[in-house]
């Protein structure tokens, strides 16, 4: 006997005939012998319905309120979902997030979850019953109804299937899988059938809205075995699972962020403590800022540039304008006309070129790229809002995933049960979604080599990592600043043994362009990993701080939703690791 739980989105439960359906699917399951949790969504459109009344009302409806309002959806749908289910003779109870027992903290609208209490589920299971829970909200510890955030029903699911110990967690939805990219935007899309928890964690964090991403930070934390599958079709779907159960690629996927802003900070003074000064402020906005780049300046000044979601920009720069100004930075720029272009695959680091093939095919279209940074399993480019859909494209196009990306289909049912073992940290964590750092090494291998005053034109990016692959050299971390005055600034990192030879061609490079080389032989290499490091505001914050502290500078960062990595001079590799330690209880 297995222990199943299914999700139905909203377009999955959009009506009484789609709601009669997918309860027919909870009942096959139920009448195989396995014991069936099912988690619901509102209706169809009905949160944005209700988002819509609230504005009508008021402006600035108070977020305690608006979990209230937003809330009644999914309850609507849990009662109509029993119902159905009664109505064809089978036992079912439905509950909501309060009567499970879904602590939460008091963050409204965005609350995250502290703890769940199985024993009222269990006893429900354990008398036959198909237990209906309400997606996507909670209470706090003041008995307030909360919810998790917009298609958080999809982390009721996968927490609720962790905590039950479930054999498979289902997510029915509109799509018969997760695609290479969304459908919607590119038909050419292929559907995967199974893909790592850290390849979708990128993707969810990077913009591919079929999944809430913190359901995969549940599932990664926790060793859930998650199933996305068409709630209308009877097809295989696709398996998300541990790293070492799916298939490594160089490119899994491309996600596509469409509403994105830049702001910069000009000519900071380079020291240590600017960063800090900046990430600290708007992580106590609760700003949580996703791309970072900071470039080796002139005369001792640096300029650093983020990305925040468009949302968030005006917020944003409101907390750019304090610092700078404490920090007697000359000016804060910004552009809230970009979209973010994402290419993600765990076999990345293992591949050569792929950040070559990236900038050629952007390059082909004419797309100039605003801002690069990669991690170990992505690489993101920042563009003009407009040139979104035809970035993701030509990105998809250049590595193959029209034709290439679906293999064979994975085994999805309960009956394989190799679940993956969760990570020890959990066991340390207060809440269930806290931020989880399993780890933080240091790499003292790599050389650092700097193009300071490349021209900002299309194609920079593209030729230089072209003849950088063609010269046979590993590339690891990649960061292009923000151009300012039409010139860019452009780094990447090497293995140190390669340092001549990628000094070679890169004064090659850099003669043919009028740009200049800065370099440096040796530098230590950070990297913290754990789950929630983009989602969780405040991971920068507690990164620069230390660092700060012990007057050691940041010379790159680089951040993903399950690393962060920072360059620091090679001398100040061990104790940058140490004062990292410590700040992170390890
Ligand atoms: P539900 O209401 O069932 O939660 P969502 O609308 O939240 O459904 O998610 C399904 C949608 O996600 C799809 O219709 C699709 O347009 C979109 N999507 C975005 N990126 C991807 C992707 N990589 N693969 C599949 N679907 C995607
Ligand atoms: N009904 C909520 C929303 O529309 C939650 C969900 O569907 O996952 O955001
Ligand atoms: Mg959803």
């Amino acid at each position: 006997m297995a222990l199943v739980v299914q999700k139905f989105g909203g377009t999955s439960v959009a009506d009484a005939a789609k709601i009669k359906a997918a309860a027919g699917k909870a009942i096959t399951r139920h009448a195989a012998g396995d014991k069936v949790v099912v988690v619901v969504s509102a209706m169809g459109h009905q949160t944005d319905i209700l988002v819509d009344l609230a504005k009508q009302i008021s402006d600035r409806p108070s977020a305690r309120e608006m979990d209230m309002l937003l809330s009644t959806g999914e309850q609507v749908s849990v009662a109509l979902f029993a119902m159905a289910i009664q109505s064809l003779g089978h036992k079912a109870v439905s509950l909501t997030g309060a009567q499970i027992g879904i602590r939460t903290d008091s963050t409204h609208t965005k609350a995250r979850i502290k703890s769940i209490s199985t024993d009222h589920v269990r006893a429900l299971l354990d008398d036959g019953a198909i237990v209906i829970a309400a997606g996507f909200q909670g209470i706090d510890q003041h008995g307030n109804i909360t919810t998790l955030g917009r298609g958080g029903s999809d982390t009721t699911a996968v927490a609720l299937a962790a905590v039950l110990g479930a054999d498979v967690c289902e997510i029915y939805t509109d799509v018969d899988g997760v695609y290479t990219t969304d459908p919607r935007v590119l038909p050419a899309a292929r559907r995967l059938s199974s893909i790592s928890y850290d390849e979708m964690l990128e993707l969810a964090s990077l913009g591919a809205g079929v999944m809430h991403s913190r359901s995969i930070e549940f599932a990664k934390k926790f060793g859930v075995r998650v199933m996305v599958r068409s709630s209308f079709k009877d097809a295989p779907g696709t398996m998300i699972l541990s790293a070492d159960q799916a298939t490594p690629r160089p490119a899994s996927g491309v996600a596509l962020a469409r509403d994105e802003a830049r702001i910069t900070l000009e000519a900071v003074p380079d020291q240590p403590g600017s960063s800090h000064a900046v990430f600290s402020r708007l992580a106590a906005a609760g700003i949580a800022v996703d791309m970072i780049v900071q470039n080796v300046g002139h005369e001792g000044r640096a300029d650093i540039s983020f990305t925040v979601p468009a949302d968030d920009l005006a917020e944003a720069l409101e907390v750019s304008g304090a610092v700078a100004a404490v920090l007697g930075a000359t000016r804060v720029s910004h552009d809230p006309d970009l979209a973010k272009v994402s290419v993600v695959g765990v076999g990345m680091a293992r591949a050569e070129g792929v950040a070559g093939r990236m900038f050629t095919a952007l390059a082909r279209e004419g797309i100039n790229v605003r801002m690069i940074t990669t991690s170990e399993i992505k690489i993101s480019v920042l563009v003009d809002r407009a040139s979104g859909p035809a970035a993701v494209q030509a990105v998809h196009r250049a590595f193959g995933l029209e034709t290439d990306a679906v293999d064979g289909d994975a085994d999805g049912t309960a009956s394989r049960t190799v679940k993956s073992s969760p990570l020890d940290v959990v066991r340390r964590l207060e809440g269930m979604e806290d931020l989880a750092i399993e780890d933080c090494v240091l790499d003292s291998s790599q050389a650092l080599i700097t193009f300071t005053d490349l021209p900002d034109t299309p194609g920079v990016a593209a030729d230089v990592f072209a003849e950088v692959g063609a010269a046979g050299l590993f590339v690891d971390m990649i960061v292009q600043s923000h151009p300012r005055d039409g010139r860019a600034e452009l780094s990447f990192t090497v293995p140190a043994g390669d340092h001549d030879r990628a000094i070679a061609v890169a004064a090659r490079i850099a003669a043919a362009r009028g740009a200049r080389v800065v370099e440096v032989p040796h530098v230590a290499k950070l990297s913290i990993t754990g789950v929630g490091i983009r989602s969780h505001a405040g991971v920068a914050d507690r990164l620069f701080k230390p660092l700060a502290d012990e007057g050691i500078n940041i010379d790159l960062v680089s951040t993903s939703e399950v690393r962060l990595n920072v360059v620091v001079a090679a001398e100040h590799g061990e104790k940058s690791l140490r004062v990292l330690r410590t700040a992170f209880g390890l």
